[in-house]
């Protein structure tokens, strides 16, 4: 099975031309490895880097997206504008749209909305810190309950989870493979419960201040089939690295 990378470009780079560049070293470095790269630019550079490449080793995700197909939402486009442009992923609920209003009834409607579409949603959730009284579990079931409520159960295996834990995200280490493995079975256990037996099918990825010199250990030891990562993945020297860090072990 193929590792999955999703990259995260947030608001980088700041031209088209310079995206170009980097999905043109992006692209390079996906075909040498054997991960499937999925690259989440800037939506407006979407349809232009969509005609460059498409293929096998790398395919696209809108960053956010209205869960409505078209209406009075100012400065939105939605689920399905996104596709129209060349998506088939679409990151819902990051912790910087969840920073800026998104809820977790949002978050509902969006993989719902994603799903009739045949968009493939990677629904984040993550707890923003940690104590020692287990409070971050409580934070991620609410958040994958709300996800998942109106999945029906042919289609559980369709959705993507990426953890990303708040205090993990920019920072400057990532949390650790053994703490990762521990959520990704709580993780398992919250779908199935809501879900039965096609959770277990679940794809789930860890995001948060992965590099070139962490993403290996994750991977094997993380309990996960991939990996989500915003700063190294707008650096092409860095990704490359990464990736060929990660081909050895896939
Ligand atoms: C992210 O934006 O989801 C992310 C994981 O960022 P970084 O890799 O920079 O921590």
């Amino acid at each position: 099975m193929k590792t999955i990378i999703v990259a995260n470009w947030k608001m980088d780079p700041p031209t088209l031309r310079e995206a170009k560049k980097l999905l043109e070293l992006t692209k390079k470095s996906a075909e040498k490895s054997g991960s499937l790269v999925i690259v989440a630019p800037p939506a407006i550079f979407l349809r232009d880097l969509r005609q460059l490449y498409r293929g096998k080793r790398l395919a696209y995700a809108v960053q956010n997206a209205h869960f409505e197909s078209c209406g009075a939402y100012t400065g939105e486009i939605s689920l399905q504008q996104a596709h129209d442009a060349g998506a088939s992923y679409v990151l819902v609920g990051h912790a910087e749209r969840r920073a800026m209003g998104e809820t977790n009834d949002d978050t509902r409607k969006k993989v719902g909305a994603a799903l009739t579409i045949k968009m493939t949603p990677i629904l984040c959730v993550g707890e923003e810190s940690r104590s020692t009284s287990g409070e971050h579990f409580a934070v991620v079931k609410e958040q994958l309950q709300a996800g998942f409520a109106d999945v029906p159960v042919g289609k559980v295996a369709r959705v993507i989870v990426a953890y990303e834990p708040i205090w993990a995200i920019g920072a400057d280490v990532a949390m650790s493979p053994r703490d990762m493995h521990e959520m990704s079975i709580f993780i398992r256990k919250t779908i199935v419960d809501l879900h039965g037996e096609p959770g277990h099918q679940v794809i789930i990825l860890y995001g948060g201040s992965i590099d070139d010199k962490n993403a290996g250990e994750m991977l094997r030891f993380g309990d996960v089939r991939g990996l989500l990562v915003g700063r190294a993945s707008v650096d092409a020297v860095h990704m490359s690295t990464l990736l060929q860090a990660i081909g050895k072990i896939s």
